[in-house]
């Protein structure tokens, strides 16, 4: 048997609480990346070349080839640097960023931030900033737990409904995955009879007299979430403590002592074979939001020696660096961070190389079914035979000449709606028509198109008269 909940690993020096990797959480930003859910790797050959359509990935060959970057991580020779993509609103920064990630490995963080979400009332910027950077340094940890005769051990309170809902029975063989907590019945085992003491909420090793090894736990978290786990209020870890600490939330205060003392433990766990680091890739959209301040702190984070890929972009050429008095640099950045960076233009897409995105786009996003408050009154409803929603080829064409006209993110965006209205409009056949997509450009204005409607009322700087 294996569980995740894996209790304390170890006492930090000097009485410090104890580094617990139980009950962190996965990356839960999985949301920002479910737009580029069809970008698998960045679609290179052998030779290192892109391939014109390959992973997910059209055109924008030269960038993508951002691979030779992929290259000098693996050898260790971007210490101390950075990449910035430099090109227009919607065209592939984020997807290629997270296509390098995905080059990296498969459990390697991906921490995407705008960093304009730096700036808040609550939290210092340059602390935001740092805990970006731990959200993107992953640490997979193998763990072997022993159990010993008569030990208690609690379980955490998902772990618990899930055995409840598998019906897991005295001696079942479960394997508890880590990530995720999901319970899977593996067997039956004499050797390692177990009792479930549901209504406890813990489970009871029968006493054999043995020590019973549990198969090994592979565990991938980030430094960020050992940060939270450890900072979080210490109280019981029983269910009602638990609920009791969500209905009256406390505020976290992750301390620079913690982070220090987590560093010194995982670094010992490092040494010790039990646990390996893995840098992951930060990327910071509109880099030129950040201030000279924040920029001074990337320049020092960049020379640590835990510091995750960082990955730039920006769609301005030369502007203003913010908290400077009209110091203009290209792209916002200061002189001694744009000389750390290997720059990659990113260029707009060609009519062929949009229509082909989008196609793509509209073919996995239409592939799930419709919601079924949607689909009540379809022929073939109740038997489950709703076909997927189809983009007519007139739609496409039209969706493709607003991603030339506004953006390719702008055509994107609109196909969501247009297969809604075209469910509305009771379409029988679920095929989305240029009717459809013209209903839903009326509806969602483009940002060229509300400024001019702003400019031919008047009313540039208010809606209020
Ligand atoms: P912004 O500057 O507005 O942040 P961006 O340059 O980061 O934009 P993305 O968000 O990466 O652009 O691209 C917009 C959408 O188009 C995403 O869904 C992305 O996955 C998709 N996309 C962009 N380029 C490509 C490409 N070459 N192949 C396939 N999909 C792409």
């Amino acid at each position: 048997m294996s569980v995740a909940n894996g209790g304390p690993l170890a006492t930090t020096s000097g009485g410090m609480k104890p580094v617990q990797i139980a009950q962190v959480k996965g990356n839960s930003r999985e949301n920002r990346t479910a737009a580029h859910s069809h970008i698998k790797g960045l679609g290179l050959r052998s030779d290192g070349r892109a391939d014109t359509n390959a992973q997910g990935f059209i055109g924008q060959v030269a960038a993508r080839e951002v691979g030779v970057v992929v290259d000098l991580i693996r050898a260790k020779k971007m210490a101390g640097r950075a990449v910035l993509l430099a090109g227009g609103p919607g065209t592939g920064k984020t997807a290629l960023a997270l296509a390098v990630s995905q080059e990296l490995g498969t459990k390697v963080p991906f921490c995407p931030i705008v960093a304009s979400e730096v700036y808040s009332t609550e939290v210092k910027k340059t602390e935001a900033l740092m805990e970006n950077f731990r959200r993107a340094i992953g640490l997979r940890v193998h763990e072997t737990k022993e159990v010993y005769e008569g030990e208690k051990l609690r379980l955490d309170p998902s772990i618990y409904e899930a055995i409840q809902k598998e019906r897991v029975r005295v001696g079942d063989v479960i394997y508890i995955e880590a990530n995720t907590g999901a319970v899977k019945r593996v067997g039956r085992s004499d050797a390692f009879a177990t009792e479930f003491d549901l209504e406890a909420e813990e489970y009871v090793p029968v006493p054999k007299g043995e020590v019973h090894k549990k198969k090994q736990v592979v565990q991938d978290v980030t430094l960020h979430d050992l940060d939270i786990a450890n900072a979080r209020p210490q109280g019981g870890q029983d269910v009602m403590s638990m609920m009791g600490q969500l209905m009256k939330p406390r505020k976290t205060e992750i301390t620079d002592k913690l982070r220090a003392e987590i560093n010194k433990v995982v670094n010992k766990y490092i040494d010790q074979g039990v646990a390996e680091l893995v840098p992951g890739v930060l990327f910071i959209d509109e880099v030129h939001m950040l201030d000279l301040e924040c920029f001074t702190y990337l320049n020092r984070a960049l020379e640590s020696s835990i510091s995750p890929i960082v990955i730039l972009a920006s769609n301005r050429g030369s502007t203003t660096i913010r908290g400077t008095d009209n110091l203009v640099s290209a792209h916002g950045v200061p002189p001694d961070l744009l000389n750390r960076l290997l720059i990659i233009p990113t260029h707009p897409y060609s009519a062929n190389e949009i229509r082909s995105i989008v196609a793509t786009r509209a073919r996995l996003e239409y592939s799930s079914a419709a919601p079924p408050s949607l689909q009540a009154d379809k022929p073939g409803a109740a038997q489950g035979l709703v076909q997927t929603t189809q983009l007519a080829d007139e739609s496409l064409d039209l969706l493709t000449k607003h991603g030339e006209r506004v953006s390719l993110r702008y055509a994107i965006q609109l196909l969501a709606p247009s297969a809604i209205l075209s469910r509305c409009r009771g379409s029988d056949n679920n095929i989305v028509t240029a009717q459809d997509v013209n209903e839903a450009v009326d509806l969602f204005w483009d940002a060229g198109r509300s400024a001019s409607v702003l400019r031919e009322q008047g009313t540039s700087t208010s809606f209020i008269s």
